[in-house]
């Protein structure tokens, strides 16, 4: 532990009684300085002297029950675990050991969570690294971090008592992307090929069994090697919560939160498809920021509200566009509203004209259910939700304004998903092969048939898009329920 200081004393010592004696120190105190420079060299190398890996003693609290929405995952983690917990049947019974689990998935949907749980589940030591920190401009840097990752999670152990280890590689892509891929030097290679023997050389008799658990978003990008049995054997898929998982994160992130008697999770679950964990995570806690601005001792519904609004969009802007610009937002987002509770009335749940993030307003729409397969009406009434702004601004202002750009992309791109799945009017078609001017030709019918309607409903029922905007720049934010009032006492409820 004190070998530096110890070395450095008797250097001292040594330079001192040689001078003391009365030689020449001239050589001694240039083996010296070339030393001293040669260690440091090593250092900024990385080849000496590196930081140690995250030994995560302090995540030892982490379980299976803290991760919600991921039970299949979780299932799926447990049976290959289960190798390592009854390692001696297994070792009876000639079983190979289990030498690494891949966590594929999006972002922030608890793969991180699951392998800590993993190391309490197995009563593992725990050793955390990220790709990215084996990767070095130096040819060699690389390998030895790998050999020096093994080493240590067998070192924790032994210093924890433990007879397993657990590695956890987030972003492995990095260090396990596909073999000559990488241009100009070997180093890639050579770091992806240490963890590769490392791997191999994982034996069940060993006194300290070592598991590596790696997490990737980019499962493509993996060299074969890697996926081949006997190296990563289960690949346990880590996806995006469907509404009941969300209900189940958000009943984890408030568990310590005082909810006022409004709050209604299942209906924040219902509104957050698309939200990974993280995003929940982030969600409950911006909730619980936005009650304590406001002075709550409670958080409420609305700032839950409000929050999803954050987090999807990002925060409040300070730009402030000029009146005339503010109304042609609160028209474009009319629109998309008008034409959301035509397609699915109930649905609109929030329309707004504050500035967040890249858009200066925008309509929030609650989806009915998690949805995987889209029907041709479907995708036709979401091109129409689209073109609802435009079309909005055409009808009550005279004419369009650049906004719309980003909604008519969208809506081409909607198009031509109908085209692909061969449900346009030129039935089964090999996308590849379809002329240019016939694909565009389908497009723009796809999209002007539905242009068409927009206007109608929009011209229809203009005097019901007056009050909404009226009341949308006087109030900066409304609720669906006072959209669908204002349709409602303008239309006598007939207006769909
Ligand atoms: P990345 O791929 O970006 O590394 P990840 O999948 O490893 O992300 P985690 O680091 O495990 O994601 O999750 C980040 C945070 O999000 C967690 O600390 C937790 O607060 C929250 N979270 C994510 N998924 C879940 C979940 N399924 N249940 C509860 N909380 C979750």
């Amino acid at each position: 532990m004190f070998i530096k200081e110890i070395a450095i004393g008797l250097s001292l010592a040594l330079i001192i009684f040689i001078s003391i004696m009365g030689y020449d120190l001239t050589p001694l105190l240039f083996i010296l300085a070339a030393t001293v420079g040669l260690y440091f060299l090593a250092r900024v190398r990385g080849l000496v002297g590196q930081k140690n890996f995250n030994d995560a003693s302090g995540y030892r609290g982490t379980s299976f029950t803290d991760i919600g929405g991921q039970d299949s995952a979780i299932v799926e983690l447990k049976e290959a675990l289960d190798f390592i917990r009854n390692y001696k049947d297994i070792k009876g019974l000639g079983i190979r050991p289990l030498k690494g689990i891949l966590l594929t998935g999006p972002p922030g949907t608890g793969k991180t969570l699951l392998a800590r749980a993993a190391a309490g589940y197995t009563d593992a030591a725990f050793i955390s690294a990220s790709g990215s920190e084996f990767i070095e401009m130096y040819a060699g840097v690389g390998a030895q971090r790998v050999r020096r990752l093994f080493q240590e999670a067998r070192e924790i152990a032994f210093r924890q008592k433990k007879s397993n280890a657990i590695i956890f590689v987030d972003e492995i892509e990095i260090l396990g992307g596909k073999r000559g891929k990488a241009v100009g030097h070997m180093e890639y290679d050579q770091t992806l090929n240490q963890l590769l023997v490392e791997m191999d050389g994982l034996k069940v008799e060993d006194d300290i069994r070592v598991l590596l658990v790696a997490a990737t978003n980019r499962v493509d990008m993996l060299d074969p090697a890697l996926l081949r049995p006997g190296r990563f054997d289960r690949m346990v898929k880590v996806d995006l919560p469907d509404k009941e998982g969300r209900l189940s994160v958000l009943k984890l992130h408030t568990r310590n939160k005082p909810l006022a008697d409004d709050v209604e999770l299942e209906v924040i679950a219902r509104e957050t498809f698309g939200f990974s964990g993280a995003h929940l995570e982030s969600l409950a806690n911006e909730a619980a920021i936005l009650a304590m601005r406001e002075g709550c001792t409670k958080i409420s519904q609305h700032h839950f509200s409000e929050s999803i609004d954050k987090v999807m969009m990002g925060g409040k802007l300070d730009k402030q566009p000029s009146r005339s610009e503010m109304k042609r937002v609160a028209v474009h987002e009319t629109g998309h509203a008008l034409l959301g509770e035509m397609v699915r009335p109930g649905s609109v749940s929030a329309v707004t004209i504050t500035p967040r993030g890249d858009a200066l307003g925008y309509m929030r729409q609650s989806p009915e259910d998690d949805t995987y397969l889209y029907t041709k009406d479907y995708l036709e009434s979401q091109i129409a939700i689209m073109l609802g702004g435009a079309v909005a601004e055409e009808v009550l202002l005279g004419n369009r304004s650049t906004g719309s750009t980003n909604d008519l992309e969208q809506a081409m791109c909607t198009a031509d998903v109908i085209v692909r799945a061969g449900m346009s009017k030129l039935g089964v078609i090999c996308p590849e092969s379809l002329p240019r001017e016939l694909k565009h030709q389908a497009l723009t019918e796809i999209v002007r048939e539905q242009e068409q309607r927009v206007k109608e409903v929009v011209a229809r029922l203009s005097p019901a898009l007056d009050q909404a905007v009226e009341l949308l720049l006087e109030k900066e934010k409304i609720t669906g329920d006072q959209f669908r009032s204002i349709l409602n006492k303008i239309t006598d409820g007939v207006w769909v």
